[in-house]
Order: C-alpha cells, then sequence, then structure tokens
C-alpha cells in the first residue's frame, strides 16, 4: 500500500502521543551511536513502559519524542527503534492520514491516478 510513499521529514510521527518501545538489543546499538555507554543511555534517555513490560524512549517537555532534534532531524535515525523503521510501511494508526504529510501526498496521487486510469 505505501511502496511509492515518500517521507516529507516534517517530524509529525515524532511528535504524536504514544510511546517508541525498545527491543532487548535497542539500548546498546542506540547508546553506541550516541556515544554514550549503554547504562547511561538506559538512566538518561528511557523509561519504564506504561505497562511495564520493557523500555521506552523518554518524551521531551513538549511531548515529542526526545531523540528528536531541534532540526526536526532523529539523532538516532540509522539505529532507531523497529516502530520507526516501518511507519507507515508495515503499519499506521488510524488517525495517521491526518498528521503524515507522506500518507496525505500518497493519497493523492492514488486517487490522481485511479481517475486518470478511469479517464484515459
Ligand atoms: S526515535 Fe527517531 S524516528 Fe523514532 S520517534 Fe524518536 S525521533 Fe522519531
Ligand atoms: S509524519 Fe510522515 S511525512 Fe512526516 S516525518 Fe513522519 S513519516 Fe515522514
Amino acid at each position: 500500500m505505501n511502496e511509492n510513499f515518500q517521507c516529507r521529514q516534517c517530524g509529525a510521527c515524532c511528535r504524536i502521543e504514544g510511546i517508541v518501545r525498545l527491543k532487548d538489543d535497542d539500548p546498546a546499538k542506540i547508546a553506541a551511536h550516541l556515544g554514550m555507554s549503554e547504562a547511561d543511555f538506559i538512566a538518561h534517555e528511557t523509561e519504564i513502559a506504561p505497562d511495564r513490560r520493557g523500555l521506552v524512549l523518554k518524551d521531551r517537555a513538549d511531548g515529542a519524542c526526545a531523540m528528536l532534534d531541534e532540526n526536526n532531524r532523529c539523532r538516532i535515525y540509522p539505529v532507531r527503534p523497529e516502530k520507526c523503521r516501518t511507519f507507515p510501511y508495515a503499519w499506521v494508526n488510524d488517525n495517521s492520514f491526518e498528521y503524515c504529510k507522506g500518507l496525505q501526498s500518497n493519497l493523492k496521487s492514488e486517487v490522481r491516478g485511479s481517475s486518470c486510469e478511469k479517464t484515459f
């Protein structure tokens, strides 16, 4: 469905309410990318998940993911967690089309494409 998707780098998906859960090997990979020890990364950049099953990334005071920098870029992009790597290819939320400019453009081009097929 999203094979032609192009990210507009708006950062909206990093600002929506929600959690970014870490897998067991994420802290070591992300800490190495940030030049930190794994212990420091866990202590300062993560917290216990709401369901108490593992760790999630912390949020900034404004609710955005703490890994989003002031230039709207992910500080850990090459080693970002699976949830971030697979959106919006493997999953979307019900409201993803409301905030994701890439999905909105994709949808518009699909609608244009389908109307062209009918017209010509
Ligand atoms: S880890 Fe990076 S891509 Fe994932 S929500 Fe945070 S800033 Fe966005
Ligand atoms: S909301 Fe969509 S277009 Fe914006 S950064 Fe996220 S994936 Fe890219």
